[in-house]
C-alpha cells in the first residue's frame, strides 16, 4: 500500500465522516448544486479516487477517496441514474432524478467511461429551479438584446448559434425558442439529448443507435408544418442542406454550428456543400458566443493601472470612460475566487444586402467579416472589451475568453 492509498476520507460539511456510499452520493450531490456546478466528475485515478466539479467552466478537485469506498459511490451513482453497475468494460449512459437531504429534486445526467485505472463517471446537474433561462437573463447587454430579439421576430430563415463546447449555445437555443412559444407557433426541436422538457413544444430526440440522425429527423419534422425549428447542432451536409432550404421555404430555422467566427459560421455551411446563393438567400444571421466569467461585486478591486481612452468603435457601448480597470480578489460570497457568474458574450453578424453579396459571390471569411464590421457588427474581442472598460469582468478572464491584442491595449 502506498501513501496515497491511505489518502483521508474528508468530510463533506456537517456530514458524518464515514457514511454509507449512498448518503455520501446523495449530499455530493446536494453540494455541487448549492456551489452551482454544471458537472460532477468520480474518475479513478492510479491510487484513489478522485472527486471533481465544473463551477464557472472550470474544473476543481474537491476529494480524494480512498478507492474501494470510491467504488461504493460509483456503484452508487450509476444505480441512481439506472445505468448497468455491473457492466464495467463497456461506456454506459443513465438518467435519474435525485432527491436530495434538504427535500429538492435534481435531474442528472450519467454517463461512464473505461479508463485506464479503472472508469470515469461524469454527471451532467441539471437543476430543476433555475431550469430554462430567459434570453434577458443569459447575460447579453442591451445592445446584443437587440439584436438577436429583432433577428428571432423573423418569420423565417436560418440563425445560427456559433462557438466551442460549453459557451452556452443551447441555452441561447432554448431561451430564443422560450421567447418564441406563445401558443401562435407550431414549435419542433430536434435535440442530442433533450436538456429540459418545455411545455407547448414538440421536442425529438435523435437516436443514433437505431440509426434516427438529425438530418432523418428533420425531414419528418418539415412534414409536420411547422413554424419554428431548433435543431441541437448542424453537423452533417444533409442537414445543412435541408436547415437552409426550409429558412427560404418560410420556416424560422435555429441551430448550432462548430465554428470560430461569425464569418466562419458560413464557411462551415459551406464545407458541407450548401449552394452559397441559397445560403445568402436563407441567413438571418450569425450569433458567434463565449462564456466569461463576472467580477464578484463584493470584493472586485480597482487596478493600480490607470486605463487607457475607450477606442472610437465601442464609445456608444460604453458610456462613461473608466479611469481603470478592476480585479479579482476572492471573498467568502464567491468561494475566494472572485467570480460570480457566467455571462454570455457575443459577435452577432446580421444579413445584409452586401453581406448577401458577399456570401452568393463565394467571399473568403475574411472579407464577410470586413463588410459586418464596416456594417457596425463589434468583433468578440471588441464586445468583450465593452466588459472590460464597464468594470464587469477583469483584463485577465477576457484574455484567457479571447486573446487579442486589442485588450492589451485597454490599460496604460
Ligand atoms: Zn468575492
Amino acid at each position: 500500500m502506498t501513501d496515497q492509498d491511505n489518502v483521508e476520507f474528508e468530510a463533506l460539511e456537517g456530514e458524518i465522516e464515514i457514511s454509507p456510499p449512498e448518503i455520501y452520493a446523495a449530499n455530493l450531490i446536494e453540494w455541487a448544486v448549492d456551489q452551482h456546478a454544471s458537472d460532477l466528475f468520480v474518475s479513478d485515478s492510479e491510487h484513489s479516487v478522485i472527486i471533481a466539479i465544473r463551477r464557472l467552466g472550470k474544473v476543481q478537485t474537491v476529494r480524494r477517496l480512498a478507492r474501494d469506498y470510491g467504488h461504493k459511490l460509483q456503484g452508487h451513482l450509476r444505480v441512481i441514474a439506472g445505468s448497468d453497475a455491473g457492466d464495467m468494460l463497456r461506456p454506459t449512459e443513465g438518467r435519474g432524478v435525485l432527491h436530495t437531504p434538504n427535500g429538492s429534486k435534481v435531474d442528472l445526467r450519467l454517463s461512464t467511461l473505461p479508463t485506464l485505472f479503472g472508469q470515469d463517471v461524469t454527471i451532467r446537474l441539471f437543476d430543476p429551479v433555475r431550469g430554462t433561462r430567459s434570453l434577458s437573463e443569459l447575460g447579453y447587454d442591451s445592445h446584443e438584446l437587440e439584436i438577436i430579439r429583432s433577428m428571432i421576430a423573423k418569420p423565417a430563415g436560418l440563425i445560427l448559434v456559433a462557438g466551442p463546447v460549453a459557451s452556452g449555445k443551447s441555452s441561447t437555443l432554448y431561451a430564443a425558442v422560450d421567447a418564441l412559444n406563445d401558443e401562435t407557433r407550431k414549435i419542433h426541436t430536434l435535440e442530442d439529448p433533450i436538456e429540459h422538457g418545455i411545455p407547448g413544444i414538440m421536442q425529438s430526440q435523435v437516436n443514433l443507435r437505431i440509426g434516427l440522425d438529425f438530418a432523418d429527423l428533420l425531414a419528418v419534422v418539415l412534414r409536420h408544418s411547422p413554424d419554428v425549428i431548433m435543431i441541437g447542432e448542424i453537423r452533417d451536409a444533409r442537414t445543412a442542406q435541408t436547415a437552409i432550404r426550409a429558412g427560404i421555404s418560410g420556416q424560422l430555422v435555429l441551430a448550432t454550428i462548430h465554428a470560430k467566427s461569425a464569418a466562419e459560421a458560413i464557411d462551415s455551411l459551406v464545407q458541407y456543400e450548401a449552394n452559397p446563393k441559397f445560403i445568402a438567400r436563407s441567413l438571418v444571421g450569425v450569433i458567434n458566443q463565449r462564456l466569461i466569467r463576472t467580477l464578484c461585486p463584493k470584493c472586485k478591486q480597482a487596478s493600480t493601472q490607470p486605463a487607457s481612452q475607450v477606442p472610437e468603435r465601442l464609445a456608444s457601448r460604453v458610456p462613461t470612460s473608466p479611469d481603470h480597470l478592476y480585479e479579482a480578489v476572492g471573498c467568502e460570497a464567491c468561494f475566494e475566487e472572485g467570480y460570480e457568474e457566467l455571462t454570455c458574450v457575443s459577435e452577432i453578424l446580421q444579413n445584409s444586402h452586401e453581406i448577401e453579396e458577399a456570401i452568393a459571390s463565394s467571399q473568403p471569411a475574411a472579407t464577410i467579416d470586413a463588410v459586418a464590421r464596416q456594417q457596425g457588427m463589434l468583433t468578440l474581442a471588441e464586445t468583450i472589451a465593452t466588459r472590460v472598460l464597464r468594470g464587469e469582468t477583469s483584463l485577465v478572464e477576457a484574455q484567457r475568453c479571447a486573446p487579442d491584442p486589442l485588450l492589451l491595449n485597454l490599460e496604460q
